[in-house]
């Protein structure tokens, strides 16, 4: 057992003693070697089995007449009942839902793409004729940061507050700088800190003024569904705030079935105004003449409306809870009180936001990886792989079993102990 207490109050010889404890334990963790995973937030094989009626489904139906599904047809929006079925979780009424392939990130890549070459509504020029910013609430999510690098967009970290970015900070910088053309929001549960944004928050971000005329919200609602309490978080309609304050071609909104069926073979949306679901159906129209229509007919089929929907991220919920209770009693019994890490816990979403004590974050990966825990690399929640502070590290305890999360959860909590009284002793 180590002995209790907050590290940063120990004197040298005390810190000394709990260091040499700790390595030991965490020694004897390395030479189990074993082989754990905490990477990517992935559903687990049980979860994926939940909608295993979706393999069933009759795919004959599909050939209905008239309209058969399996051939070219439709236009690239997707079919009317998946655009119905889903239209309340993007917020926006059928028409301006467009039910995609199996990837939202797939959207949100190209519309990057298009307002970069075509631009967008309500601007003068294609985004690329000019230098081109986003703002990036962070920590977030590593892949929406890897677009902007991958398209030389400049990126500004912005901090997060527990309710959303820092609105004084956000309000001012796009009032300045007309470079700043989007901003990436993840508005629920967001990865990997598990907040949502407040209605205020909502608000101001819908009203703001912007020295952009073309400037746009990627508002990724990629948790919007998926609870893990039953009080569910609820983030005002952006779409309704943005047209209130006479914006209301500002907000993309995106969502997809990736966690909600299956994450690899699911359903991408987009929701928007009029004028930028037209924009976007057109730029679209040139890529592909339509989606996998008889997977959007499977979808409508098993998901069926919205208690439908509710009662599968119910038994989403039921296999993720435990999983994320473990986490959190290892954090607890191990790290509580100690003065060396903070955590959240979330009500939501996909991930547990491990803060380490500043400047330690790279090595507390480093030291678990080490002892068999693959991690995503230290800072890859910031733009840039660079966390300022070198604290924060993502934990992704959904895909293994029960048994491996508890035994990662318990490597990464040694690691913080082992690489933060290290810190402490140099
Ligand atoms: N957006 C966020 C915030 C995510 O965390 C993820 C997956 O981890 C995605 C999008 C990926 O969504 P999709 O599978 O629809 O591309």
């Amino acid at each position: 057992l180590l002995p209790a207490g907050d590290l940063t109050a120990l004197d040298n010889e005390a810190l000394k003693q709990f260091h040499a404890t700790v390595r030991a334990r965490y020694d004897a963790f390395k030479a189990r070697g074993l082989k754990l995973d905490s990477t990517r937030g992935k559903p687990s094989a049980q979860q994926l089995d939940l909608s295993n009626a979706l393999l069933g489904a009759t795919d004959e139906e599909a050939a209905r007449g008239g309209g058969d599904l399996r051939n070219y047809g439709g236009g690239v929006a997707g079919i009317p009942e998946a655009r119905a079925l889903f239209a309340p979780m993007l917020g926006a009424p059928a028409e301006q839902v467009i039910v995609a392939g199996n990837a939202s990130l797939e959207l949100m890549h190209d519309t990057i793409v298009y307002a970069l070459l075509k631009g967008v509504p309500g601007g003068n020029a294609p985004w690329s004729t000019a230098p081109v910013t986003f703002l990036c609430p962070a920590p977030g999510y590593d892949r929406h940061f890897a677009i902007c690098e991958q398209f030389g967009i400049k990126m500004i970290a912005i901090p997060l507050t527990g309710k959303g970015p820092d609105m004084d900070l956000v309000e001012k910088l796009v009032a300045e700088d007309a470079s700043i053309k989007g901003m990436w929001c993840v508005p629920k549960y967001s990865n990997p800190t598990g907040e949502s944004y407040s209605d205020e928050t909502v608000e101001r971000l819908a009203r703001m003024k912007t020295a952009a005329p073309d400037f746009r919200l990627f508002w990724d609602n990629a948790y919007g569904v998926h609870h893990l309490t039953d009080t569910p978080h609820e983030v005002a309609n952006i779409l309704d705030a943005c047209a209130a304050a006479g914006n209301p071609d500002r907000a993309f909104v995106y969502a997809s079935t990736s966690k909600i069926t299956f994450a690899g073979a699911g359903l991408a949306l987009f929701g928007s105004s009029k004028a930028n679901v037209a924009w976007m159906s057109k730029n679209m129209g040139f890529r592909s003449i339509g989606p996998d229509k008889p997977n959007q007919l499977r979808h409508v089929h098993f998901i069926q409306n919205i208690a439908g929907l509710t009662n599968l991220m119910k038994g989403h919920a039921a296999l993720i809870n435990p999983k994320m209770n473990a986490v959190l009693d290892v954090f607890e019994s191990l790290l509580a009180g100690r003065g060396v890490a903070s955590w959240t816990k979330p009500e939501g979403g996909y991930f547990i936001s491990l803060d380490v004590r500043d400047g330690s974050a790279k090595r507390v990966v480093q030291l678990a990886e080490e002892a068999g825990v693959a991690m995503v690399p230290a800072g890859n929640t910031f733009p840039n792989g660079n966390d300022p502070r070198n604290a924060n590290i993502r934990v992704a305890p959904t895909f293994p079993p029960l048994d491996s999360v508890k035994l990662a959860a318990e490597g990464i909590a040694l690691a913080t102990l082992v690489g933060v009284s290290e810190a402490l002793l140099a």
